[in-house]
């Protein structure tokens, strides 16, 4: 097998999408995005060791891969289309490659994304890399920066699922066969947020997804608003396997924190269940500059650690 059989075999799937003028096989895509519409990009890469172990499951690999592009472009109220992949892989390994091309392609089927092209080459660990590219209506898209004080903060689904399953296989030292059916979902086939988030964009003001902790992301949030919040920590839905604080710290929830001011929370909530999204108010922006977690009328000591961070030990 060489490279050129190895996209044929395992990448290039029959596309009827008008969309695409050319995909894989040339030295570039073409593209035709809707009139009307600005481009919304994105990219996530996963490293061998970092982040899956080489006991993981090669479709989990794979449709992980793509929902954690998926998650970035959700967080901005955008339609995902177009993904390109980069591959860097140690063996020839057609087995793995086999599985892993299904879980990417099963998840880019499921929401309509094309793969249009990418690069392949060798390395010394797994190297997987994936830019996906969406479509928001001109002015649409959500940003980080636009959380108003007074706004309630909300949040998606349930915070810790994936932190909870890692925590487990740790323990298990990353013995996969351990893992319950929810604990395999909340580590490699997580929510997707995108039917929700597309609609969510004429409500809420501010968003991000969760991916490097739920603690972390809602600084990020003010930061980038110049404001604060204040969070009420028994309205947080927790995965209660593990502790609050671990929950709210650990990554790759793929769930989404929005602001929505007062008078929009009844349309926040009616979306919610149009889609089938569980979404919890947790809090309130506030002009304060600084995250403060309460528990009831207390504040509460502050976590030291409020996220991952690939180069916080290097200072
Ligand atoms: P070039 O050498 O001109 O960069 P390549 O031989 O790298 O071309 O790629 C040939 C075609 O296959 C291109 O259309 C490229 O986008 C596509 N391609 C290469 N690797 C991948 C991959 N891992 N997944 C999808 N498409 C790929
Ligand atoms: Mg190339």
């Amino acid at each position: 097998l060489n490279e050129k059989d190895l996209i044929q075999k395992y990448f290039t799937k029959d596309l009827n999408d008008s969309s695409v003028i050319t995909g894989i096989g040339d030295d570039a895509a073409i593209v035709r995005p809707k009139s009307g519409n600005e481009l919304v990009i994105t990219t996530d890469t996963m490293v061998e060791g970092k982040h899956f172990y080489n006991t993981a499951p090669a479709y989990g690999v794979g449709y992980k891969l793509m929902a954690s592009n998926l998650s970035d472009i959700a967080a901005m109220g955008a339609t995902p289309r177009w993904a390109t992949l980069n591959l860097t892989l140690n063996t020839l390994d057609q087995s793995w490659l086999e599985k892993f091309s299904s879980g990417l392609l099963d998840c880019a089927q499921a929401h309509n994304v094309v793969l249009i092209g990418g690069d392949t080459t060798s390395g010394d660990c797994i190297n997987v890399s994936i830019q996906l590219i969406g479509e928001v209506p001109i002015n649409k898209g959500m940003l980080r920066s636009h959380a108003r004080v007074n706004d309630n903060i909300f949040v998606t689904g349930v915070i810790g699922n994936a932190a909870s399953a890692l925590h487990y296989l740790r323990q298990s030292n990353f013995n996969h066969k351990v893992l319950s059916s929810a604990q395999n979902n909340a580590l490699y086939k997580p929510p997707s947020r995108i039917e929700f988030a597309i609609e969510l964009r004429d409500i809420a003001n501010a968003a991000i997804d969760v991916s490097d902790g739920f603690l972390n992301e809602l600084e990020i949030i003010c930061a980038a608003s110049n404001v604060g919040a204040k969070l009420q920590i028994e309205d947080v839905p927790y995965n209660h396997d593990i502790d609050i604080e671990h929950a709210i710290t650990g990554g790759e929830d793929y769930e989404l924190i929005f602001t929505v001011p007062d008078q929009l929370i009844e349309q926040a909530i009616l979306l919610s269940n149009k889609h089938h999204c569980s979404i919890a108010n947790i809090g309130k922006i506030t002009s304060t500059k600084i995250v403060e977690i309460y528990q009831g009328n207390n504040r509460m000591l502050y976590p030291e650690y409020s996220g991952y961070d690939h180069f916080q030990d290097t200072k």
